[in-house]
C-alpha cells in the first residue's frame, strides 16, 4: 500500500489494509514510520476520539461504513526484533509473525516455527492468542510491553493475562501491545527453516492461501471442525454476490473481487443459521467485526 508514513491522513480506504480487501474508510489514519514516531505522535495527539489499532488486518471485517476516529497501522512500524538473552527474543507488535518465525529459527531457537503459519503481526497474534500447527503464541510469551493512548510504555508480566483458544483477556482499554518477549528452546537453524518451509507447503495444499480471505471465519467448536459442519449443510462453494465459501476449505470465505462487508455478514449469518438448525451447534466467530455498517 502506497501511503506516506508519519503523516495524519483522512478518508483513506481500509480495504488495502485488510487481507480480505474489504472495508470502508478510516476517518483518520496514522501509519507511523517507526516505534519512536508512534510514541511521539500519541503524546502530541490530543483529540479524544476512539483509537483502533490494525496490524495486517488478517482477522478483521471492516464495515462498509469504515472506522470512526483514528486508525493506527502498526505493520512494519513497531518493528523491534532482537535477541535479548539466550533463546529469548524481543519482537515488536508490528513485525509479521512470518518474519519473527524465521528470525527465531536463524538464531538457534526452537518452538517459534508455528508462527510462520499466521499471516498477521505479533500484536494481532497476541490480541487473538493466534496459533497454528499445534502451537499458540501465549505459551511462549514471558512478558509484554504495552503502549497507552497517551504514548506511555509499561512492561507487564504474562500473568496479568488469561488466554484460551483464540481468545485473550486482560488488556485494558486504551492500551495496546508494543512488543513481546518470547521465551524459546534451543534449535538447529537449518532444521528450523526447513520445518517452516514444510509446514507452509502443507498449508497451501488445504487452504486458499492465494485468495483474499481472513483465514478461518469461525472458531472450531469443541471436538469438531467448523469447516466440516459448514460443508455438511451444503454451503461449500456457496456465493452471495462477490463472497464465496471457499470450495477448497469451508471455514474460509473468499472475496471474488469487490465484495462488501455486508455480503460477508450475510454469509456468516447464513452459515450460523444452517449449522444451528442441522446440528444444534452455535458457531462462534473468530473474525472481529470493526467499524460501521
Ligand atoms: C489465509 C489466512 C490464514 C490464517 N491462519 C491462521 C491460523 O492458522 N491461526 C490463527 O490463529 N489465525 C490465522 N489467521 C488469522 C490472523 O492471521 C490472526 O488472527 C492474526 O493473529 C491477526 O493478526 P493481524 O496483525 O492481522 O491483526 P488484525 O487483523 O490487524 O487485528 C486483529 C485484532 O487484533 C487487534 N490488534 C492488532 N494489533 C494490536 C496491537 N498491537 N495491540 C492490541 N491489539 C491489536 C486489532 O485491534 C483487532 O482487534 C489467518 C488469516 C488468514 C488470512
Amino acid at each position: 500500500m502506497k501511503l506516506a508514513k508519519g503523516q495524519l491522513h483522512h478518508g483513506v480506504s481500509l480495504a488495502p489494509f485488510t487481507s480480505w480487501r474489504i472495508g470502508g474508510e478510516a476517518q483518520a489514519l496514522y501509519w507511523p514510520t517507526d516505534s519512536a514516531d508512534l510514541i511521539n505522535f500519541l503524546k502530541n495527539h490530543k483529540a479524544q476520539e476512539t483509537i483502533s489499532f490494525l496490524g495486517l488486518g488478517s482477522n478483521v471485517l471492516v464495515g462498509d461504513g469504515g472506522i470512526k476516529g483514528l486508525t493506527v497501522i502498526t505493520q512494519g512500524a513497531l518493528n523491534q526484533l532482537e535477541m535479548i538473552d539466550t533463546h529469548k527474543v524481543r519482537v515488536g507488535a508490528g513485525v509479521s509473525c512470518a518474519k519473527a518465525a524465521r528470525f527465531t529459527a536463524r538464531n538457534h531457537c526452537g518452538g517459534g516455527g508455528f508462527l510462520a503459519g499466521i499471516p498477521g503481526t505479533i500484536g494481532g497474534a497476541l490480541a487473538m492468542n493466534a496459533g497454528a500447527f499445534g502451537g499458540e503464541i501465549w505459551p511462549i510469551v514471558s512478558q509484554v510491553q504495552l503502549l497507552s493512548r497517551e504514548g506511555e510504555l509499561k512492561t507487564v508480566s504474562k500473568d496479568a493475562f488469561s488466554y484460551s483458544y483464540r481468545s485473550l483477556k486482560g488488556l485494558a482499554e486504551g492500551w495496546w501491545f508494543y512488543s513481546a518477549d518470547l521465551c524459546l528452546v534451543p534449535g538447529d537453524p537449518k532444521e528450523g527453516l526447513e520445518s517452516i518451509k514444510h509446514l507452509l507447503a502443507k498449508r497451501a495444499q488445504t487452504q486458499p492461501t492465494n485468495e483474499p480471505s481472513c483465514g478461518s471465519v469461525f472458531r472450531n467448536p469443541d471436538g469438531d471442525f467448523a469447516a466440516r459442519l459448514i460443508e455438511s449443510v451444503g454451503l461449500k462453494g456457496h456465493r452471495i454476490n462477490q463472497v464465496q465459501i471457499s470450495p477448497k476449505h469451508a471455514n474460509f470465505m473468499v472475496n471474488l473481487g469487490g465484495a462488501r462487508a455486508q455480503d460477508v455478514k450475510e454469509m456468516i449469518d447464513l452459515a450460523q443459521e444452517k449449522v444451528e438448525q442441522a446440528h444444534a451447534v452455535s458457531l462462534k466467530r473468530e473474525v472481529i467485526y470493526i467499524g460501521e455498517d
